[in-house]
């Protein structure tokens, strides 16, 4: 039984509680955690940012998981395909079912040598194991039908480590390999801290801190050992780079317990893990990329969660049985319990997602934001590697969809509910030890070859001039398509690019119809988000997101895609409410206008920076606005005449507690991510440098003034301290209120426009 533990002086801090197991089972403290644990969630829901899943689905639901939006989407898209695709010129797609025990292969996999010719045989289905046993894997293929082969001719090749340069030459536009090249710079541990890291610096760590603090060995063991130094008492963990299957992982007491001699990575060990049954778990997700550009990620339904197969104990840092999750260690336990039926899957060290949701929601556990989270660090993880990927597949001349990845993402959630990204494996283990294993990864793996879509591709009579005959024909058959449709349908692409464009949404939709158990989680509503973390534009993301997620398909909800899709600027989505509200630009500008003009009213005229007049008087001259105001305004009385006009829209009262709730910070980004074309201009001018928001900018420079003045001996005022703070996560407000001499504002600006935006900045305040 899980409880959780706050400290008394801390209870405001949710860093400083954490999870606890006891014997006893009051039922006062399992209402307090819940309590806790609903109060914590809710909170973060509030100011979520990114996906929604009710436009994706929840992972471990068995394909339960209807939202109205997904039900709807699911319906379109076929309706789509039925009735603009309709002829097929391209050999028919081989279907892949999960096998039985019975079906598993008995014979090892064959030599690992390479021919790199091609021999003609005479099957059109071939396959490739390469460098890996893959008996579950093979067995699925020889089920559908497909021969091994020795050569470079297969259809499908499954590499175990990361592919070599030579498997992706020459190869035809049906062949799949299941590795993009440098994949591996996400799924090798140093390789994702520095990726993963890079992110962080150029995008802010804020969105990049899901793994934990980690230095790679042995190039730098001082900042390690300054690091270790400065947070006492920490505990660390080893773990050799290329390695796998918790070989070589240990934990570190002492900078002097770690070899020099071998390249490693020493990350921050998550020593409050969330325990179920006392016992340390994580997560195993499947991962699938079919694309990279456009990125294609999904997300399978089931996984597995992992036990520790001895109760946690974080003293004891010697048992591996208790601070390791890995199969291949806890296996090797007298107490380990294997699962013995696949539909019992809530019973052993191994359990299903679907076991482990239902556990978690049962201790109180919002699941749909626990996995929104957990969908979050994938699509920003794989994002951190793509511009890698993308430049190695265009020097190797790889096509489009010749390559895909089956990601295993492994996940440690802490007491806080915060997940952690431990690790990426490049080929997951396919190990099928018991019943639940083997339900789950069979599925996985005919599902996976049933979405990148495998095509009987007989190679005797394809030769080269063939395949290219058969493109033409189909860019031909595109344009007779299109012809039927009406120009108007892919009418928003420029006409350039109107085939490829064209080829990319019907391979997007057409992927979606064959997902079987897989959850699109990128494109999806909402992830135009991630948009920012991208190393540069990226056409082929936003023709599908647009073509997707575009305003008006969700506008005219019953109207066919056929009709017409004009050029938008790409929508941002924010998930608000349970009810999954959002909440748009007008109403959060109203609260930004007033906080603002509650902070200027705390400031005298010659406390003002100069870059702040500059900001706000061309915010409120802003063609945004329509008409120009009096010119002998005072800037606040400027600033709350366009608050009076944006208040005369109208906004729904329901959604002001949240938005209430919302710092000024967070207030500045929602604003940002909801702005369309001349409104993200009008919001772009109230941004300092491009960079603080001026709300922001000018609450930090009154805490500064306030804390420097309750310094000099001034005593706050109980009556001010009591006073209802609107300027946002805000202390210190209304005790400079006094200092300050609110109301002595005076017509200091006169209200020239300024038309061009010239920043004369002059960071030199009077105060
Ligand atoms: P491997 O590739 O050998 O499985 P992992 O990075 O997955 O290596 O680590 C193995 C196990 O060690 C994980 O399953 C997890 O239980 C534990 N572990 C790894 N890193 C941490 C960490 N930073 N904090 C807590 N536990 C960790």
């Amino acid at each position: 039984m899980s409880l959780i533990y706050m400290s008394e002086s801390h209870r405001s801090n949710s860093e400083d509680a954490f999870i606890i197991s006891i014997q006893s089972h009051p039922n006062d403290y399992q209402v307090t955690a819940k309590r806790w644990m609903k109060t914590k969630q809710n909170s973060e829901k509030v100011s979520w940012i990114g996906l929604d899943l009710q436009s994706v689905g929840k992972v471990g639901t068995k394909g339960n998981f209807n939202s109205p939006f997904l039900t709807s989407m699911n319906e379109k898209i076929s309706n789509f395909l039925r009735e603009n695709f309709v002829e097929d010129t391209r050999p028919p797609l081989i279907t892949f079912t999960p096998i039985t025990e019975e079906q598993l292969c008995k014979e090892a996999a064959p030599i690992n040598i390479y021919s790199k010719g091609c021999f003609h045989q005479q099957n059109e289905m071939l396959y490739r194991v390469f460098k890996t046993d893959a008996r579950l894997v093979r067995s699925i293929l020889d089920c559908a039908g497909f021969v091994s082969t020795d050569c470079h001719d297969w259809n499908i090749m499954w590499v175990g480590s990361s592919g070599q340069n030579y498997l992706y030459e020459g190869l035809n536009e049906f062949q799949k390999i299941n590795h993009f090249p440098n994949s591996f710079e996400l799924t090798r541990k140093d390789k994702m801290y520095i990726n993963i890291n890079a992110q962080a610096t150029n995008y802010g760590k804020e969105d990049y801190n899901f793994i934990p603090e980690t230095f790679l060995l042995p190039e730098q063991y001082n900042d390690f050992y300054a690091a270790f130094h400065r947070n006492k008492g920490s505990m660390w963990i080893h773990k050799p780079n290329g390695s796998s299957q918790g070989k070589g992982i240990f934990l570190v007491s002492s900078p002097n317990d770690i070899p020099l001699n071998t390249a490693c990575v020493v990350s921050k060990y998550i020593s409050n893990p969330l325990l179920i049954n006392e016992l340390k778990f994580d997560i195993r997700i499947y991962v699938l990329v079919s694309s990279f550009d456009p990125l294609r990620i999904y997300i399978y339904d089931e996984g597995l969660a992992r036990f520790a197969s001895e109760i946690y104990n974080p003293v004891n840092i010697n048992n591996r049985f208790s601070h390791l999750t890995n199969y291949s260690v806890n296996k090797k336990n007298e107490k380990f319990i294997q699962n013995k039926d696949w539909r019992q899957d809530n019973i052993g060290h191994k359990w299903s997602l679907a076991a482990l949701n239902t556990e978690l929601e049962t201790m109180g556990i919002d699941t749909v934001l626990l996995w929104t989270k957990i969908y979050d660090i994938i699509i920003k993880s794989i994002i951190s590697i793509e511009p890698l990927v993308l430049d190695s597949l265009r020097n190797l001349s790889v096509k489009r969809n010749n390559c895909f990845d089956l990601f295993g993402f492994d996940v440690l959630i802490d007491s806080n509910l915060k997940p952690w990204l431990l690790e990426v494996n490049l080929s997951p283990s396919m190990a099928t030890d018991s019943p639940l294993d083997l339900h789950i990864k069979s599925n996985l793996i005919s599902d996976t070859f049933n979405l990148i879509g495998v095509r009987a591709f007989d190679r005797k009579k394809e030769t080269v001039n063939k395949v290219k005959a058969r493109i033409k024909a189909r860019q031909i058959q595109l344009a007779r398509d299109r012809k039927k449709i009406g120009d108007q349908s892919f009418s928003f692409i420029k006409e350039s690019n109107q085939g490829k464009s064209e080829e990319i949404i019907k391979e997007a939709l057409e992927e979606y119809e064959r997902r079987g158990n897989f959850l699109r989680i990128y494109p999806s509503k909402g992830c135009d988000h991630y948009e920012r973390f991208f190393s540069g534009i990226r056409p082929n993301n936003k023709i599908l997101f647009k073509f997707l997620y575009n305003d008006l398909w969700e506008e005219n909800y019953n109207l066919p895609l056929k009709t017409v899709i004009k050029e938008v600027p790409l929508s941002k989505v924010i998930h608000v409410t349970e009810e999954n509200e959002s909440i748009n630009f007008d109403e959060l500008m109203i609260e930004y206008i007033l906080r603002l003009s509650h902070a200027l009213n705390v400031l005298t005229e010659d406390c003002l920076k100069q870059e702040w007049k500059l900001n706000i008087e061309y915010f409120v001259n802003h063609q945004y606005w329509g008409s120009p105001l009096k010119n002998l305004q005072t800037i606040n009385q400027k600033i709350e005449d366009r608050a009076t006009e944006l208040r005369k829209k109208g906004f729904d009262n329901k959604k002001m507690p949240v938005i209430k709730a919302l710092s000024a910070i967070r207030l500045e980004i929602m604003l940002r991510n909801t702005a369309k074309n001349v409104q993200l201009d009008l919001i772009n001018s109230l941004f300092v440098d491009d960079k603080v928001g001026i709300l922001s900018d000018i609450i930090k420079w009154l805490s500064n003034k306030a804390q420097k003045f309750s310094l000099v001996g001034r005593k706050k005022s109980k009556e001010d301290n009591s006073s209802t703070n609107h300027a946002g996560s805000f202390s210190p407000i209304p005790s400079f209120r006094n200092y300050s001499t609110a109301g002595k504002k005076s017509a200091f600006l006169n209200g020239r426009n300024l038309g061009r935006r010239t920043f004369n900045v002059n960071n030199s305040s009077h105060c």
